[in-house]
């Protein structure tokens, strides 16, 4: 991937850290996104450069439309184009559904979904120019199979598995391929913040016994985003131990 220039949204920690480093590691460049996180999204420009690789922060919520094209003219300004986007910052807001408040599903949908709509719109104009492009959704087992408590992060997810087979038929005729990823309880501090119970809970239902890994995920995602999978556009695919098969 020498010479590519990749934009990973959420890339201050957790997963998105991860597939940051994994990326920079096959010689992309990487532009590491943040929201408040500057000094984490700091840390991963270091390790990305410790594998060898090369990375600049770009900070800005992806739930805001204007900040987002304003950040991607930048990289176009700097970088002359975006070969890569990985569409990972998420969010939860968690709770039964009759007593989730309006203001928690907003939020969740508007980074989730409407965030990833509004960088992949922005991003995919460059690529369609250029021809070329590899798109990468994170999305999430749950949004497959449902989970109780998570009603709108499971809608958020559910619906990007959409917007990518949507984005994938649309963009496949300018060389741009599109897919997304359905992680399912993977070691991150998103998965920390379970309660002890609700976790024993999780590894009953994983034939594989145990949470999967942040550069597990990455390893995929670098697979998804690399020339070798150029063949590959509007699947979904699942990295989570056989809990949905
Ligand atoms: P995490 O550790 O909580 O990290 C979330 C990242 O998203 C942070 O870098 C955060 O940046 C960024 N972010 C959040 N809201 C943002 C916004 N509005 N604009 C820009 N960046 C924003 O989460 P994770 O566990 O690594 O999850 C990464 C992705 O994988 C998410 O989409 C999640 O839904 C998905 N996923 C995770 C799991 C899991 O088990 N962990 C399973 C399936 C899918 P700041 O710190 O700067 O806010």
């Amino acid at each position: 991937m020498k010479d590519t220039v990749s934009l990973v949204t959420g890339g201050s920690r957790g997963i998105g850290r991860a597939i940051s480093v994994a990326l920079a590691e096959q010689g992309s460049h990487v532009y590491v996104n943040y929201r408040s996180g500057e000094a984490a999204a700091k840390e991963t420009v270091a390790l990305c450069e410790q594998a060898g690789g090369s990375a600049d922060i770009i900070g800005f919520d992806v739930a805001d439309s204007e900040s987002v094209d304003g950040a991607i003219q930048t990289i176009k300004e700097k970088s002359g184009k975006i070969d890569v986007l990985v569409n990972n910052a998420g969010m939860s807001k968690d709770g039964l559904f009759i007593r989730m408040k309006d203001e928690d599903w907003h939020t969740t949908l508007s980074t989730n979904l409407h965030g990833a709509f509004y960088v992949a719109r922005a991003v995919s104009k460059l690529m369609m120019k250029a021809r070329t492009g590899s798109i990468v959704n994170i999305s999430s087992v749950v949004g497959e199979m449902g989970n109780v408590g998570q009603a709108p992060y499971v809608t958020s997810k559910a619906g990007l598995i959409g917007l990518t087979k949507a984005m994938a038929r649309e963009l496949a005729s300018r060389g741009v391929t599109v897919n997304a990823i359905t992680p399912g309880f993977i070691d991150t501090e998103m998965t920390a913040a379970l309660d002890e119970k609700l976790k024993e809970e999780h590894l009953k239902a994983i034939p594989l016994g145990r949470y999967g890994k942040a550069e597990e995920v990455a390893a995929l995602v670098a697979f998804l985003a690399s020339p070798q999978s150029k063949y590959i556009t509007g699947q979904v695919v699942g990295i989570n131990g056989g809990m949905y098969m």
